[in-house]
């Protein structure tokens, strides 16, 4: 995954070196059933009003509200803003591993890891729909909407994640999901899993030359 990753990693805002916290906390946020293409846009001018959680939390209502709307989140401002004013009442201080982040207006399991392995420099295993399928397809299992909260599936995405290299882990695995394990039509025959996984093996002889 880390080869792979290396060669096939994504562009976006929210990975550039040396992001403020905040900032990618905020990012995580916006990513919540958002397609990252759409999120980008946002997120940066997230960036531009919004660089950090006191501006957040003086946000005049309407501009923001506009900001998030294009995503479908509008009814996520009031949270938004409950975050920030919780951040800035801590003067900025966000923290960073995931039991701390769970404690913040709002984070559930999926922002609190992806914040702590992504950009917070702390080990977490990161778990969305999209590695639930990638996980369940590599073990050869049907999964469903309740597959995310299975012990197994949680122990095998935390034993998976390295011990150093998880940022580089995580952003590979979430790639691989999106662009080659992909709901419909998988691309197996690049997938650098394919050797160990159950579902590409099966469906390997079915596919054309
Ligand atoms: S081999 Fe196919 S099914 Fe398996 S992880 Fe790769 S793309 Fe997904």
């Amino acid at each position: 995954m880390l080869t792979w990753g290396a060669t096939h990693a994504q562009s976006y805002p929210w990975r550039a070196p040396g992001l403020p916290v905040w900032q990618g906390l905020i990012a995580e946020f916006l990513l919540l059933r958002t397609r990252a293409d759409q999120a980008a846009s946002v997120f940066e001018s997230f960036q531009r009003h919004y660089p950090d959680a006191r501006s957040l939390g003086d946000a005049p209502e309407d501009h923001l509200s506009e900001l998030i709307a294009s995503l479908g989140l509008r009814w996520r401002r009031p949270l938004f803003v409950q975050l920030a004013r919780v951040i800035a009442e801590r003067d900025g201080d966000i923290p960073t591993t995931v039991n701390e982040l769970r404690e913040l207006p709002g984070v559930g399991s999926y922002v609190a890891a992806a914040t702590a392995a992504l950009h917070a420099g702390n080990r977490a295993a990161i778990v969305d729909a999209n590695i639930v399928r990638l996980l369940c397809r590599l073990t050869g299992r049907e999964y469903d909407g309740e597959t995310r909260r299975k012990r197994w599936l949680l122990d095998l995405a935390d034993r998976l994640t390295p011990e150093f290299e998880f940022r580089a882990y995580g952003y590979a695995t979430l790639d691989l999901s999106m662009t080659v394990c992909r709901p419909r039509q998988p691309s197996c025959p690049e997938c650098p899993l394919v050797d160990l996984c159950i579902t590409g093996q099966d469906r390997m002889p079915t596919l054309p030359p």
